[in-house]
């Protein structure tokens, strides 16, 4: 098959359009033969590699993906070639007590595909059966991959783990990143008040197509927790959505007395300080997750798949040029999710 191969680490360059074996199906797996894969962050980082990751070279990245079934594994019910469908990328060991327990983002054997395991850019991919969603004759292949992952993160953060209720409100730092729509999108389903702090009317833009309510340049001021105190009549937002980091102290500025700050990531880095007098002074939660269960992606890729949650789409890439994908993701060019067109060849 064809796929996207990396050798080592390093730049956009590594990413090298070769041949590969196709897999086989395992006992429990379905071989998929994708048609569309979906960027991710993660991506960049799997490419760069950070201290102690260990890789099967050649790597195949991507955790997003949909396509049709091309195969069972032995054992495999409920499924049937040609049926389509789109991928949850989380890979629990299935058998553990947090896997049993429906909370296999939190299996102490979990992987995710594409970050430590062969992914989707690649023309197949064989995966455990219960990692499959099915999708509707007429769902387009590239925005169901490029739902899966953000979707199913910004849902576990939101939802699950913040318990987001109609009536309250939330802000969303950063206006155009994956996670930042899906969750901009899933807040306003939710019937909460959005607020989106960007940096730029583009992104912003984007914001507002997602539904955003309450808009935020920090171009144009950097003091975006007191915009927050005046647009809120000196309350402070009952939940901040914060996937930099880095913003932190200003997160705890923004925040309500009981506010909840749920980040599943740190785009601008891991470490930075905090004033620790906020977190007890405010009565603030710090909610940190990653990724989500089973139970939450069938929860939000139903409401993606019904048309209820809109997904921002950039531009599409042919497999062959998933290193000029990469390039237009890691200078941040994109509004929107970078797809792969995986066509036949
Ligand atoms: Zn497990």
């Amino acid at each position: 098959m064809k796929a996207i191969l990396l050798h080592k680490h390093g730049g956009p360059e590594v990413l090298e359009y070769g041949d590969f074996p196709e897999p086989q199906p395992a006992p429990g797996e379905v071989l998929v033969r994708l048609e569309a894969a979906a960027l991710n962050r993660l991506d960049l980082w799997v490419r760069t590699g950070w201290p102690g990751i260990k890789l099967e070279y050649p790597h195949i990245p991507g955790a997003d993906g949909a396509g049709r079934v091309a195969a069972l594994g032995a054992g495999v019910t409920g499924w049937q070639v040609g049926d389509r469908v789109v991928i949850n990328s989380n890979l629990g060991c299935g058998v553990c007590p947090a896997c049993l327990a429906g909370r296999d983002n939190l299996c102490r054997d979990w992987h995710l595909l594409g970050e430590t395991v062969r992914g989707t850019y690649a023309e197949y991919v064989s995966i455990p059966a219960g990692n499959l969603f099915a999708l509707p004759a007429d769902f387009d292949a590239h925005t169901a991959a490029a739902a899966a992952l953000v979707y199913h993160t910004a849902w576990h953060s939101l939802i699950t783990r913040g318990g987001l209720r109609p009536g309250e409100s939330v802000l969303i730092v950063g206006a155009s990143g994956g996670v930042n729509t899906a969750s901009i999108q899933i807040a306003c389903l939710a019937g909460a008040e959005v607020y989106v702090v960007g940096s730029s009317p583009e992104k912003l833009a984007l914001a507002e197509s997602m539904g955003a309510h309450h808009l935020i340049d920090r171009s144009k001021d950097d003091n975006w927790p007191k915009a927050i105190y005046t647009l809120t009549s000196k309350r402070g937002v009952d939940v901040v959505v914060d996937n930099v980091g880095t913003t932190f102290p200003l997160s705890f500025r923004a925040a309500a007395k009981g506010g909840r700050i749920l980040t599943v990531g740190n785009s601008a880095g891991p470490k930075f300080e905090i004033d620790n007098r906020f977190v007890f002074g405010k009565h603030l939660s710090l909610l940190g997750s990653s990724m989500g269960s089973k139970a939450d992606f069938a929860a939000v890729m139903g409401l993606v798949l019904a048309g209820k949650l809109k997904v921002a789409r950039d531009m599409t890439f042919p497999l062959s040029e998933a290193h000029l994908a990469q390039e237009r993701l890691e200078k941040g060019l994109q509004l929107g999710k970078i797809t792969l067109e995986i066509g036949e060849q």
